[in-house]
């Protein structure tokens, strides 16, 4: 089975100060048994990773597909790394929407933080007007085929299903509606790169402590991306436990 992982995504959140609620994740939840990520802003990716201890790892929240050169205001794979990330969100839907990220650039991002040696967590998920029309499973199936490059395996890349509706706004899908997206999203990676594909699966939007445990309940549920609830050590540490 896949490694159960706790990632929280700080978006455009937090200053030095922050570094308090790492601790005091570290602190309460360092040995929880489960993989615990935290993908703060690119400013605090340095200061977060070199926290000796903390058994908590560090991501970023997007990369270039580039290794170098003229890009003002990008971070490529390789800056991830050596700030000491581990992993990088690729394809959130922020980024898809606000920088009209396309499957196939996100595809070129994953590439690159695998090259650099890092996971690639790529996002996928329906809009409302999508879901509201019928064509969720489309939309995932065709995202997962544009944006899960051929070089993904379950040790580089996990999975993370965001619908665009439920992001922020503390609305959820029904257990029954995240077990069907989960459940086409394994069947569709193991029908393309076989049985040992065992990607990691989060859901991901309006995961709280209060709704955490009966997510991770539902078949194919591997962890949760969390946004706003991952800011605080105290909503972050319970959903962690929860899992
Ligand atoms: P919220 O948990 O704030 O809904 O955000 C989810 C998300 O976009 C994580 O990447």
């Amino acid at each position: 089975a896949p490694r159960k992982l706790a990632a929280g995504n700080w978006k455009m959140n937090g200053t030095l100060a922050a570094l308090a609620e790492l601790d005091a994740l570290a602190r309460d939840h360092g040995e929880a048994g489960v993989d615990v990520l935290i993908c703060p802003p690119a400013t605090l990716i340095h200061a977060m990773s070199s926290r000796a201890g903390q058994g908590i790892a560090v991501g970023g929240q997007d990369c270039h597909a580039k290794d170098s050169g003229a890009h003002t205001g990008d971070i490529s794979a390789p800056q991830l790394r050596d700030a000491g990330a581990s992993h990088v969100i690729v394809g959130h839907s922020e980024r898809r929407t606000d920088h009209a990220e396309t499957d196939g650039e996100v595809a070129a991002k994953a590439i690159a933080a695998h090259k650099a040696g890092l996971v690639s967590v790529i996002c996928v998920g329906e809009t409302e007007a999508e879901r509201d029309g019928g064509q969720t499973l489309d939309v995932i199936a065709r995202q997962l085929a544009g944006s899960v490059p051929d070089c993904a395996t379950a040790a580089n890349t996990v999975i993370a299903y965001e619908p665009v509706w439920a992001i922020g706004t503390g609305r959820t899908p029904t257990g029954d509606q995240i077990a069907e997206v989960h459940a086409a999203m394994r069947d569709a990676l193991v029908r393309r790169f076989g049985d040992g594909a065992d990607f990691a699966l989060l859901y991901g939007g309006s995961v709280k402590p209060s709704n955490a445990a009966e997510i991770f309940a539902i078949p194919h549920v591997d962890g949760a991306l969390v946004g706003g609830a991952s800011l605080k050590a105290s909503d972050f540490g319970p959903i962690v436990a929860a899992l």
